[in-house]
């Protein structure tokens, strides 16, 4: 149907594209290669930014969120052997919302497709896009149950498909650029069976490593580890992480932590990357399609929703009212929020990490950014803005 929209993947990017479609009326089918069990358990982002909250509050989204999430107005740095409370909230008059990604997504796939009836096909193969940069572009995928091969004629496509989809392979190298860059530092990212030690987010800067306490709820508990990139999960035992955890978070007057199972244990390697533009033909990025931004500053999911919040309008405007001003602008509006968080995340990466470092140089430039930060209201004031997102793009 010429009408139609293809959405790539079903995490919160596409989702979220894919409920604004419906509101509006607009034909649409989700494609994705997992099953529903897997992506409403799949742990990931916990932390959603005030105007993205607010912005699916709009839209009748964020029902779950208003209703079970925790509201957070601080973090704290802990460094040698000290705490100090950043309050951002006060100083932005905006807050974090704790609402871990798998409940945004089950959230998501129940309003799309059990309360509006959209159309979202699990479990299918070899997706493949033709003819993006013709007036006749289609998609094609594997049926899981029958093995046959369809084909879905469409209108524009949404690549949705996170960072290891086939979207941003499809497109051609000589039309996109890709920039890179590579922290050459690996987290190992755990999730832990316990309830918060803290009622906030906690960096921990120490010589050994940056550690970092994150809640997911009442009993549910991130902690991230500085290690090598590419070290082995299975060289961090339970004692070794809670120790090397303990070791890293302390400081004085600090909460014991509250130990539990280790239910998430993998390595990554922190890297980021953009693709200029994150539009070619009738194909439209979205969130890690487009662009990553490691979990460093907690930015990837806040910008994926706000591609998706994006690119769903311009969508609408293009199928319901034949208006593609919105589509011709959606790469250069998205682009300049992706270029402000993962230029922030780039700084505060310096800052978390050059204690550790071995470099006395960064450790001395890291030091100053965090006395600066205590110090100066306007470069507390500067950083509260970034570190929980801007109202409005510069
Ligand atoms: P995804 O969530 O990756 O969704 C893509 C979907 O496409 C998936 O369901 C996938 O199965 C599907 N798919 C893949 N290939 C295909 C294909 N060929 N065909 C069809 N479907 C396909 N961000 C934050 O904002 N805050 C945080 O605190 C935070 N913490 C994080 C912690 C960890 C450990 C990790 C790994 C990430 C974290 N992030 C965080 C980043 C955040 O999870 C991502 O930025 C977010 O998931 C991006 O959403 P998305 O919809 O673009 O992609």
């Amino acid at each position: 149907r010429r009408s139609l929209v293809v959405v790539i993947g079903a995490g919160p990017a596409g989702l979220t594209v894919a409920n604004i479609l419906r509101a509006a009326s607009v034909d649409c089918v989700v494609l994705e290669t997992e099953s529903r069990e897997f992506i409403e358990q799949r742990p990931r982002a916990g932390f959603v930014e005030e105007w993205a909250v607010r912005a699916l509050e709009e839209r009748g989204f964020a029902e779950g969120i208003m209703a079970r999430a925790q509201a957070h107005h601080e973090c704290e740095f802990r460094w040698a052997g000290e705490r100090h409370t950043f309050r951002y909230g006060e100083l932005s008059g905006r807050r974090h919302f704790v609402y871990p990604q798998p409940l945004l997504v089950t959230d998501l796939v129940r309003a799309y497709a059990d309360r509006a009836g959209g159309d979202i096909r699990f479990g299918v193969r070899e997706v493949a896009l033709h003819g993006m940069d013709t007036d006749r572009p289609a998609v094609s995928y594997t049926d899981p149950e029958t093995g046959q091969r369809l084909r879905i004629d469409c209108a524009a496509v949404a690549g949705c498909d996170g960072a290891r989809g086939v979207t941003r392979a499809s497109l051609p190298a000589e039309r996109v650029s890709v920039a890179r860059h590579d922290y050459g530092i690996g987290w190992l990212a755990l999730l832990a069976e316990a309830p918060p030690s803290s009622d906030c987010v906690v960096f921990g800067l120490h010589p050994r490593g940056f550690a970092a306490h994150m809640a997911r709820g009442p009993r549910m508990t991130r902690y991230y580890l500085e290690c090598t990139p590419g070290d082995d999960p299975d060289n961090w035992s339970y004692d070794r992480v809670w120790s090397e955890l303990r070791t890293r978070l302390d400081a004085a007057g600090a909460r014991p932590l509250t130990e539990g199972r280790l239910i998430e244990k993998r390595v990554l390697d922190m890297h980021n990357y953009v693709v200029e533009p994150m539009s070619y033909g009738r194909l439209h990025l979205a969130g890690d399609a487009a662009h990553l931004a490691a979990p460093i500053a907690a930015k990837g999911m806040n910008l994926a929703l706000h591609d998706a919040l994006l690119l769903g309008d311009a969508l609408v405007a293009h199928c319901a009212r034949g208006d593609g001003s919105g589509l011709r602008g959606y790469s250069d509006a998205a682009l300049r929020r992706v270029w402000q968080y993962e230029e922030f995340s780039e700084w505060f990466s310096e800052v978390l990490h050059g204690t550790s470092s071995g470099d006395p140089f960064k450790a001395g430039t890291a030091a100053a950014r965090l006395r600066r930060l205590f110090g100066s209201q306007s470069a507390a004031t500067a950083f509260a803005d970034l570190y929980i997102g801007n109202e409005v793009d510069n």
